[in-house]
């Protein structure tokens, strides 16, 4: 088995991974808040923690990884887009949301196991912010209720800062009914216009950190594997989350390894509005930038580091893809000829590839894998070159590889082909079955002729298009 390593910001260390469960791998990625559409930063994290959800799956196993992904639907920034445009609170949310994963999946992004909305776990976190004041760690003040950090002596480990330091570096809100100023908020009041549930402490609406600790406990349980997110989270909200969940749980981790990835520039300079560099997701969509070529930019750099998109990124990508898509095209590959592969076991990952990738995924080095794999002339290594496209979540349409890499094609479509070929190979079959040498000789020679690679295992004939493929020799037996 691969192994995967990941670097470790609690400890700040590359680890091995290993799973509590490898039967049941779990993931828990912290998701938007939705009041308008993704920017381009928002992206970085679902593509980042896609690949990783990806490559965990090819490790071990499709069925044997469980990634939830958040959606914060009850924030005081919804609150106050819904005052600004007199809209309703459940019809921006429900539209956010659509948009949010409409733009995630033009992007190559796979669903994640569970996309739980916080207002469908307010009964959770009600639950985990009792247990919090019965043990000592919270404590109820003016309709509010807080976490006191200093009831938990690792408060600051995760960012590496001591309460101390952080009062004395950050704005913290000073309000007259917090013990700490760094104490914060997992309930407060809401008034009659705001969104509220009945509670203990009446009728009010949680702080943002207390509901991806109520819905990583629910769903993927105490002590899980991989928690995930943008490097901006770190401090306070994951932070808050360790703090609340290991208060909770003493027994439990809550998470093994926290990653968290680097930030987005644009032509080297932080996104901002005021910099006129912002853009959404859509934006670049909409400008006819196709999905898979913002994908291909972003995995180029490491998700540690900064990654900065430009418009020479673009372009270069943009080629990039249409010589792959092109090789792909050119060796007959389409969604049949990947299910053949996958039925005949000639669907298997280029072990370079995928021990470059598991190295804290390593993806900018993955890509040059890829460069070296798509001059392969041989079967195995096309394969492995489609498949690691695959893994990178790079392959938008198998049925449209022709199309992408702007390739006319005409009646040689890889459909026609598929058939004779199969067809040749059942014939062969039956000549060998009744010892007509001389026939199966003649149908493999059509075959070589076209440049068809055919391997026997196990008494089954599976085929791939090689280095000299050419179905145009196949046309006559059509
Ligand atoms: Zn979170």
């Amino acid at each position: 088995m691969t192994e995967i390593r990941l670097h470790n910001t609690k400890t700040r260390r590359r680890e091995t991974f290993e799973p509590l469960d490898p039967s049941n791998v779990r993931m828990y990625v912290c998701g938007p808040t939705v009041y308008d559409r993704a920017h381009m930063g928002n992206a970085r994290p679902a593509i980042v923690f896609d690949v990783l959800f990806r490559l965990l799956r090819e490790i071990y196993g499709a069925d044997h990884v469980t990634y939830v992904r958040n959606i914060t639907d009850v924030d005081d920034k919804i609150n106050a887009r819904a005052a600004q445009t007199g809209r309703d609170i459940a019809d921006i949310t429900a539209e956010t949301t659509a948009w949010y994963l409409e733009d995630m999946a033009a992007l190559g992004n796979l669903e994640p196991t569970h996309m739980p909305r916080a207002t469908g776990y307010i009964a959770e976190m009600i639950a985990m912010i009792e247990g919090l004041i019965e043990s000592g760690h919270a404590y109820e003040a003016d309709g509010h209720v807080l976490f006191a950090v200093e009831s938990y002596a690792d408060y600051g480990a995760l960012s590496g800062r001591s309460i101390d330091d952080m009062i004395a570096g950050a704005r913290v809100e000073v309000a007259p009914y917090k013990r700490n100023p760094m104490d914060f908020v997992m309930w407060k009041p809401s008034d009659a216009r705001q969104p509220g549930w009945d509670s203990p402490w009446g009728r009010g609406r949680p702080g943002w950190h207390i509901e991806c600790s109520a819905m990583a406990d629910k769903l993927l349980g105490e002590s899980f594997d991989i928690h995930g997110g943008g490097n901006d989270l770190m401090f306070p909200h994951h932070e808050n989350e360790i703090a609340q969940s290991a208060c909770a749980h003493p027994d439990a981790e809550m998470a093994q390894i926290w990653m968290h990835n680097e930030m987005l520039l644009v032509e080297g300079r932080k996104m901002s509005k005021s910099l006129g560099n912002f853009f959404t997701v859509r934006d670049l969509l909409d400008q006819g930038v196709a999905g898979e070529v913002i994908r291909l930019v972003f995995l180029s750099t490491h998700y540690g580091k900064p990654m900065d998109w430009t418009d020479t990124k673009r372009s270069e990508a943009e080629g990039t893809l249409k010589r792959w898509y092109g090789v792909l095209h050119r060796h007959g590959y389409c969604a049949r000829m990947v299910e053949m592969l996958k039925s005949q076991g000639g669907w298997n990952a280029d072990a370079e590839f995928l021990g470059v990738l598991a190295n804290d995924l390593n993806t900018s080095g993955a890509i040059a894998r890829l460069h070296v794999l798509a001059k392969g002339h041989t079967a195995p290594a096309l394969a492995g070159f489609a498949h690691g496209l695959d893994l990178l979540g790079l392959v938008p349409d198998w049925d449209r590889l022709g199309d992408l890499a702007g390739v006319e094609d005409a009646a040689t479509g890889p459909e026609w082909v598929s058939e004779v070929v199969e067809r040749l190979l059942g014939e062969r079959q039956a000549a060998r079955a009744a010892k007509d040498w001389a026939e199966a000789d003649r149908i493999r020679d059509v075959l070589n002729a076209a440049g068809v690679l055919v391997s026997d295992v196990g008494g089954a004939a599976s085929w791939t298009p090689g280095p000299a493929f050419d179905p145009a020799v196949l046309e006559r037996h059509r």
